[in-house]
């Protein structure tokens, strides 16, 4: 049960270095025809955008793996581990939607306003201004250039 736990956990904390890795080279690389439409979408709004974005594919591929992991593990006795680790992912999955889609992008309508997650917010809309770092999400990496860059261009400046 601990070890369960702490595979859980793990999974979660990895969870944030992969999603890193994927926006910045697969995302902004081979993948950057679906993921335009997102950055596209917050910067130059339409009055015909859905509510539905082409960058919403990737979620759906990522859930579609992740339950095929959960099939494995539920059904193949030595590939039992693959559950605390899609339960972990899952959770990440979940707060980054909560933290991106419905806190930072509003897609479910106006939400009160949290100290913390404006951070988050403010680190990620210079993913959007900039289209550089951070590329992170939960656990955002703002460079030093990047901060003075945005105190002089913008007047905000997120904390490291
Ligand atoms: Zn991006
Ligand atoms: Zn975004």
């Amino acid at each position: 049960m601990i070890r369960s736990l702490a595979v859980v956990v793990a999974a979660f904390v990895v969870m944030e270095p992969v999603t890193y890795l994927a926006h910045r080279f697969v995302f902004h690389g081979p993948g950057l025809f679906l993921h335009r439409s997102h950055h596209r979408r917050w910067s130059a709004p339409r009055p015909d955008d859905g509510w539905v974005e082409a960058n919403d594919v990737f979620p759906v591929i990522f859930a579609g793996v992740t339950m095929m992991a959960f099939a494995l593990g539920f059904n193949v006795e030595t590939w039992s581990v693959l559950l605390p680790v899609c339960i972990g992912v899952t959770m990440y999955g979940v707060a980054y939607a909560f933290v991106h889609d419905v806190y930072i992008h509003g897609r479910l309508g106006p939400r009160r306003a949290n100290a913390r997650l404006d951070r988050l917010a403010v680190a990620h809309s210079l993913h959007h201004r900039f289209g550089g770092e951070p590329y992170g999400m939960l656990l955002p990496i703002v460079p030093t250039a990047l901060r003075e860059r945005a105190r002089q261009r913008i007047g905000t400046v997120p904390r490291p």
